[in-house]
């Protein structure tokens, strides 16, 4: 079943930037993914457990599951292994254990996110002015939690679809509060010790660790950037997963929040420049 709802996996709401070429790559990707069964599929399942989907599982007498519909997420496989070191943990087996937000944040491209705790979001007080901003939140919300409801089996699979892009859409939106509170921080602080944000491109900053960032706190209005507190400047994610993630599920404040929560972390400026030369002098500036 996982594998029927996977290939009808549209695109999630991130996903809203992904140009059609992409999208055309991602979609033959997906196809050559299905022909050869290959096993890592959602919630990380490797050969072996592939194999036992055909004997009930105690997910299966769950509703059906519209988080298989997050394979978007999780193809191409083969593609950009040099800059997902995460791709492990994507294939690492929690079995049907795995929480819909562990599951979530082990997918390929969404390395950047934060565990959310399940008290924070369970607190309506957290989640205040979301539901205006997230079709089918009732939904979502119950999908993020995990908690079993009747109406998957209502649904139609384009219904679940929806209901699992708007989950990640209003996760997504609840980790951009998250990260602004004290454990919020601490778990970012966890995967920045673990450079899971990547490092500062430029020569000159020797690989100094960077955060995640986004550029406007609106959703869809931009993807995720990375922040160097070294030069402070911002880049593009090395992986283009990363790269379609929107940046509003980090905001605009989170870096900036943490280095003044945690200043000795705060590198000092970078001081060398590169000098541009030709023949060995110094170009002159008019
Ligand atoms: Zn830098």
């Amino acid at each position: 079943m996982y594998r029927d709802r996977g290939a009808g996996g549209g695109m999630s709401g991130s996903k809203a930037e992904i140009g059609t070429l992409d999208r055309k790559r991602i979609n033959d990707a997906l196809d050559k993914h299905l022909e050869k069964s290959s096993p890592s599929t959602s919630r990380g399942l490797n050969g072996k457990e592939k194999e036992r989907m055909s004997v009930p599982s105690t997910s299966a007498g769950k509703q059906p599951d519209p988080r298989a519909g997050g394979l978007s997420k999780n193809k191409c496989s083969d593609e950009e292994s040099e800059t997902d070191s995460e791709e492990s943990d994507v294939s690492g087996s929690e079995g049907d254990d795995t929480s819909w937000i562990s599951w979530f944040c082990n997918l390929r491209g969404n390395e950047f996110f934060c565990e959310v705790d399940d008290e924070y979001i369970q607190d309506d007080f957290n989640l205040c002015g979301l539901s205006s901003q997230v079709p089918y939140y009732d939904y979502a919300l119950d999908l993020i939690l995990d908690v079993e409801s009747s109406h998957g089996d209502m649904f139609t699979e384009e219904q679940n679809e929806l209901v699992e892009s708007a989950a990640e859409m209003l996760y997504g939106l609840i980790h951009a509060r998250y990260v602004l509170t004290s454990k919020g921080m601490a778990a970012m602080l966890e995967k920045y010790k673990n450079y899971d944000f990547g490092r500062c491109p430029r020569v000159y900053c020797c690989g100094q660790p960077c955060l995640p960032v986004g550029q406007s706190d609106i959703s869809r209005s931009s993807t995720v950037k990375i922040f160097c507190p070294k030069c402070e400047d911002i880049y593009y994610p090395r992986s283009k997963y990363q790269g379609n993630v929107d940046g509003a599920y980090f905001g605009t404040t989170f870096p900036h929040l943490f280095l003044m929560t945690y200043p000795h972390l705060k590198p000092q400026k970078a001081s060398q420049r590169y000098t541009p030369r030709v023949f060995g002098f110094k170009i002159h500036k008019p």
